[in-house]
């Protein structure tokens, strides 16, 4: 056979390799019972930590849904977080394996929950653009994507709202968050981020996989912002409740 005709069929037999990968019913990532075309089971979906009423700026807790006293007082740089889930197990444990052992079938998945949120919330004004929230680049370097950036591109498909690719990014490598008391994060993202864009007038989605203390966040929206921004939401698949007492 020519080296021309086998490479032909075998790339027609990838093809068809790819589509039956595609039309297997998929193993639930919680508890490997068969969960038809989705990620997650129905049984296990409908498990998933929720966050209860919650300030609309901030999404932490509010007793019915107000404006928190955090943001009364000191309103942040965004006007609104939509928040799928609480950071609290599986979600954990998903979000996880997204960021470090590469899951990107899960970006699908993060990016439903956000839609769906957003849905319950009626916000159907779309954006005019979205971004994610960027990695510092030699972090992107070691994983090889930023799984807030996948989970963006499958946003951005689903509601045909154009992605910011460049001119957005994170310019000072700061001390990994985790390893911060709550109260230091602010301090620690001062100037960590860059915008080259000419914003002006656009109302931005920032896209993000969970939402901690929100200082990134708020740093982040604040550099858009000054780049003309008009209007910022954050858009994150889970928040982390703030530690009690
Ligand atoms: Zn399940
Ligand atoms: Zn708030």
């Amino acid at each position: 056979m020519s080296n021309f005709l086998s490479g032909a069929l075998d790339s027609v037999r990838r093809g068809a390799l790819d589509a039956a990968r595609r039309a297997l019913p998929q193993r639930c990532q919680l508890c490997a019972a068969a969960s038809g075309a989705e990620l997650i089971c129905r049984g296990c979906h409908a498990s998933l930590p929720r966050l209860g009423p919650a300030c609309p700026m901030c999404a932490l807790p509010t007793a019915n849904g107000e404006v928190c006293g955090h943001c009364l007082v000191d309103p942040p740089p965004f006007v609104a977080t939509v928040a799928a889930f609480a950071y609290a197990f599986p979600i954990d444990r998903l979000l996880h394996a997204f960021k470090y052992h590469g899951r990107l079938a899960l970006a699908e998945w993060g990016a439903g929950a956000i839609l769906d949120e957003r849905e319950r919330h009626r916000s159907a004004e779309r954006p005019d653009r979205l971004v994610a929230l960027p990695l510092a680049p030699e972090r992107q370097r070691e994983r090889g994507y930023n799984q807030a950036f996948e989970i963006a591109r499958v946003i951005a498909r689903r509601l045909a709202v154009p992605l910011l690719r460049d001119g957005a990014s994170r310019v000072r490598a700061a001390p990994p968050q985790a390893a911060l008391p709550w109260g230091e994060r602010a301090k620690n993202v001062r100037g960590a981020f860059a915008c080259e864009l000419d914003l002006a007038g656009l109302d931005i989605a920032v896209i993000d996989d969970v939402m901690t203390t929100g200082a990134s966040l708020a740093e982040f929206a604040k550099t858009l912002r000054k780049a003309g921004a008009a209007r910022v939401e954050n858009w994150v698949v889970a928040r982390t409740l703030p530690p009690q007492g």
